[in-house]
Parts: C-alpha cells; sequence; structure tokens
C-alpha cells in the first residue's frame, strides 16, 4: 500500500537528460483507446508519423521505428549493416561511445578505439583528422563502419558529424558512417541526408519529450545495399519487412500504438514550434545554465566551447565534494532529479538537462534548486549562478518600449 504522502506537493523536476519531462499534450494523446493495429485508423496514423519523423532527421530516406529503447536501435544499426570480425572504429568520447563499443564487441565485431587518454576525451568530441589518418592506413578497406555519438549525454559534449563525413570522404574510404544521436534528435541541429549519414540511431525519450519505448534507424539507400549481404543474425531487428509494410503504415508484428500517437502529438508540437525555433531555444538556455556554472565558479565539463551540447551540461564538482552526494541533497530537499556522473566522472560531475519541454523558467527554477543544493552541501561559491542566468537570459530578449503614463 502506497502511504497518502507518496507525492511530495508540486511537480518534480525532472532535469536529467533523458528520460526528459513529457509535456501534458503528449500524455493526453497517449491515453486514447489502443486501437487494431491491423485496421485502417492505424494505417493512416502510421503513415502520418513515418512521413513527419523524416522531417525532425532531415531526411527522405526510410526511418523504421521500433519498440525499444535506444540501445536496441543501437543494434539493429549494427546487425543489419556487418558481418562478424567485421572491424569497425569507434571514438570514445564518454560512457555512451564505450557502452557502444562493449555491444560491437559482445555482437562478434572488432571495434578499434580512438580517443584522448584518461579523461581528456570524455571533455572534447571527435577528432575527424585522427578519423581521416586511420581510414588513409586502411588501404585494404579493413574497416567497415565508422561509429560515433553526435550528443554524448554522458559529458555534455557533441561532435561535429559533418566534419567526420568529410574525413571519410577526404580518405577515399568506402565505410560507412554510423551516428547516435539518441540525445541531440530535435534537441540539436542535426542533417541525416546532407551529412551523407548511413544509419543514424535516436530515441524517444530525450528531445522528442516521448517516455521511453520507441527507438529509430534513419537509413541511407547505401546501408540497405550494405544489409543485402550483412552476416550477423538479426531477425526482430531487420530492416527489410519493417520498410515493406511501412509502405502501407503498418509494421510486421504489434507497434507501440499509444507511443506513437505520443510521437504524432510531439511532431506536431515541435514542427509547430519549427525546427530552427527549437534549436534556438535549447542553445538559449544552455548558454545560461552555462553563465550559472561559470558564476558559481564551478568547471564545466566540456572542454571545448565550440562543441558545448545544447542539451545537456556538465558540472564538475570540487575535490573533496561527491557530486552524488550533492545530487542526493537536492532531491531530497527540492523534489528534483539531476542526472549522475557516468563511468570515468562518476562522483566527480553532475549533469543538468535543458531539453524538450524546457523554458527560460524551468531553466531558473532548475538552477534555483542547484545553487541551494552547492549551499546545503558546503559547496564554496564565487557567486550566483542564478542572478547570472536571468541575466543571461533577459539580455537575450529585445526591450519593449514602454510609453509613461
Ligand atoms: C540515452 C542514450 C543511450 C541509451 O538509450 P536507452 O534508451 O537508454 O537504451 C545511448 N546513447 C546516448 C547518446 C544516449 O543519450
Amino acid at each position: 500500500m502506497l502511504t497518502l504522502d507518496f507525492h511530495p506537493a508540486g511537480r518534480h523536476f525532472l532535469q536529467i537528460p533523458g528520460p526528459s519531462p513529457v509535456p501534458d499534450r503528449i500524455l493526453r494523446a497517449m491515453s486514447y483507446p489502443t486501437i487494431d493495429h491491423r485496421g485502417p485508423e492505424f494505417g493512416a496514423l502510421g503513415l502520418q508519423v513515418l512521413a513527419g519523423i523524416k522531417k525532425i532527421f532531415k531526411t527522405v530516406q526510410p526511418v523504421v521505428i521500433y519498440p525499444a529503447s535506444g540501445t536496441g536501435a543501437w543494434e539493429a544499426a549494427l546487425t543489419n549493416t556487418l558481418s562478424a570480425g567485421d572491424t569497425v572504429l569507434m571514438y570514445e568520447t564518454g560512457h555512451f561511445a564505450t557502452l557502444w563499443k562493449k555491444m560491437a564487441e559482445a555482437l562478434g565485431l572488432k571495434p578499434e578505439f580512438l580517443g584522448l587518454p584518461g579523461i581528456e576525451g570524455w571533455r572534447h568530441g571527435v577528432q575527424a583528422d585522427r578519423i581521416e589518418q586511420r581510414l588513409r592506413q586502411d588501404s585494404e578497406h579493413q574497416i567497415k563502419a565508422v561509429c560515433v555519438v553526435h550528443n554524448e549525454t554522458s559529458t555534455g559534449v557533441t561532435s561535429d558529424i559533418a566534419a567526420v563525413r568529410r574525413a571519410i570522404d577526404a580518405a577515399g574510404h568506402p565505410a560507412l558512417l554510423i551516428v547516435d544521436t539518441i540525445s541531440g534528435l530535435a534537441s540539436a541541429d542535426y542533417r541525416h541526408d546532407e551529412w551523407g549519414v548511413d544509419v543514424t540511431v535516436s530515441g524517444s525519450q530525450k528531445g522528442l519529450m516521448l517516455p521511453p519505448g520507441i527507438s529509430f534507424n534513419a537509413v541511407s539507400q547505401k546501408a540497405i545495399a550494405a544489409s543485402k549481404n550483412a552476416k550477423l543474425p538479426k531477425a526482430f531487428w531487420d530492416w527489410t519487412d519493417i520498410i515493406e509494410m511501412n509502405q502501407a503504415g503498418y509494421w510486421p508484428y504489434t507497434p507501440n500504438t499509444n507511443l506513437l500517437y505520443g510521437l504524432s502529438e510531439a511532431l506536431e508540437m515541435i514542427l509547430g514550434e519549427g525546427l530552427d525555433n527549437v534549436f534556438a531555444r535549447h542553445q538559449r538556455l544552455a548558454s545560461a545554465c552555462r553563465d550559472a556554472v561559470r558564476a558559481w565558479g564551478l568547471e564545466i565539463q566540456c572542454a571545448d566551447p565550440a562543441l558545448y551540447s545544447p542539451v545537456l551540461t556538465g558540472v564538475m564538482t570540487p575535490p573533496g565534494f561527491d557530486a552524488d552526494a550533492i545530487r542526493k541533497i537536492i532531491y531530497e530537499n527540492f523534489n528534483m532529479s539531476l542526472g549522475t556522473g557516468l563511468g570515468k566522472m562518476k562522483g566527480g560531475m553532475f549533469r543538468i538537462g535543458h531539453l524538450g519541454e524546457a523554458n527560460d523558467l524551468t531553466l531558473m527554477a532548475t538552477l534555483a534548486g542547484c545553487e541551494m543544493g552547492l549551499k546545503l552541501a558546503g559547496v564554496p561559491l564565487a557567486g550566483s549562478g542564478v542572478v547570472a542566468a536571468m541575466d543571461n537570459l533577459a539580455a537575450q530578449k529585445s526591450k519593449p518600449v514602454l510609453k509613461a503614463a
């Protein structure tokens, strides 16, 4: 039995970089009755979401939707395109890149992991020139795919995907380009077709503002051609039947009907606001958040200002202060969840999510919770991050002209 005071008053601040807060509009859309997934109404819904999601990936090519978390779509990208023993070039940008590499090993691939040593690699993005250099050495074309993470959610560092494309082309190498933008999609600018990406992997519970449970593979014609010869075992993840049945708006199995209602609503919200406006809003909030961190006198995990993530900000805690203890104080006192430090950064950082259903005042409340929690934890602060963020946000507004009464 739940006790009556199980839920604290007011709303919980879910400021982790995914799952992000689900807007009421989406929750309501998801509450419609589940329908026959072979009936005519479903076919219309299927066609609508399959067309809409292409606009978010900026592609005219197929986007496969799985009833799975992002990890499933990672596996789908690899098993549809590769064969046992294939060499894949991966890049260590953080915890998620590391998990994807572990998956590649478990599947029987041979990943090569480029990156800077120690924590440095977790503070910078992919160095495209190192990828070009490695591909140039591979004159026999042993490397079958280059796999990179666009927005490394464990650190708050992005990578320049267009530069990786240019590196592959400059080396004249036929490897596929496979990109994880699970946390970047619909928050950070992304261009599947223009950047020549062969498989883009994404998920529902970050920028798309949906609950966890569906994930995506946007694919190129080159990736589809590779899938005809790829020999890794695949059945559930196989693109072939899904893409075939999607042409009429259906799936070979029971899709996640209610999450597709939610996706339809999310697409309406995002395309209604306008993708460029959505990206600009994320940049504005991220910039104010970073000003807060600087005013506190704390360090931003991302060491390259050109690569700051619009999705989240990683905040490094000073030596002697356990970031998870600070997160616990904030959770217990202010009913707010912040992202934990993952892998190499465990205890040394926390992550502030500012993605999806976020605006100036949700950010200000978030930063106020952080500032109060940091003070309670006894972290010496140089100044007020809240004031710095307010100044930043106000400076980004145009001043209204007021007439004297
Ligand atoms: C969230 C995330 C994943 C994992 O997705 P799940 O839905 O948890 O399986 C992988 N990569 C990145 C960059 C992510 O942000």
